[in-house]
């Protein structure tokens, strides 16, 4: 087998393992969400953790302000006022409004959704405050295309595996080696990048992982006694 292959083969054997683990848990966006609401939820989850997130959605859940028709007529101040659990609310309004105007241009939410995702990528990148880990969550969770969904989760995991480019902080180059080494399937890539969260944020912590309770302990070279 060349190595190609290995690395497919343990990148699905360690999915196998993340899944077996977190199955049984919740996540926001899986299966399956409505596309404005992981749009919104997506911009809020910048630099915050998602209570915050959960908060400021309710807010806007109550104003029924989860529409994009219905967030476009809010006045600056009272969207500003609804996302502020989310921490940098002003920003993160103004982020919401670029992210109205793009889908105005495309003649609403539903037509820039159906855009092929390489154009659809580059039109978020295009768009004031989004970023590729943004863009990619919107592409995968909200269009429902291929795109996998690179973050600090990612990288603390697959680094302390010992699997994929582990010296680099690189989007891209993390990207890549996961695009490279798995079929192209919208489910599994939105499935494995929720696993990786639920494994980051409740036994693979940044402080004080949880080892004794994780099965990649016996391959783990960072595993720890805990
Ligand atoms: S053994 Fe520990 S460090 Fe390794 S993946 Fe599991 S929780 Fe993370």
């Amino acid at each position: 087998m060349d190595a190609g292959a290995a690395t497919t083969r343990d990148l699905m054997a360690l999915y196998g393992e993340l899944d077996a683990l977190h199955a049984w848990r919740g996540w926001h966006w899986w299966p399956d969400a409505d596309p404005f609401e992981v749009i919104v939820g997506a911009i809020l989850v910048q630099n915050t953790a998602w209570a915050n997130v959960e908060r400021a959605l309710d807010r806007l859940r109550a104003a029924n302000a989860l529409t994009p028709e219905a967030m476009d007529a809010l006045p600056g101040a009272a969207l500003e006022e609804l996302v502020r659990p989310s921490g940098q609310y002003r920003q993160k309004a103004k982020k919401l409004r670029a992210m109205l105007a793009l889908a105005a241009r495309h003649g609403g939410l539903a037509a820039l959704l159906a855009l092929p995702a390489p154009l659809l990528r580059a039109e978020l990148l295009a768009t004031w405050g989004i970023g590729p880990e943004t863009a990619d969550a919107i592409i995968v969770y909200a269009a429902r295309e291929p795109a996998f969904v690179i973050d600090a989760y990612t990288m603390r995991l697959f680094s302390r595996l010992d699997v994929g480019p582990v010296t680099s902080r690189d989007y891209a180059t993390w990207q890549t080696f996961f695009t490279a080494h798995l079929p192209e399937d919208r489910d599994t890539w939105a499935r494995y990048h929720a696993l990786i969260v639920m494994h980051g944020k409740h036994l693979c912590r940044k402080r004080a992982p949880r080892c004794s309770q994780c099965t990649l302990a016996a391959r783990c070279p960072f595993a720890q006694t805990d």
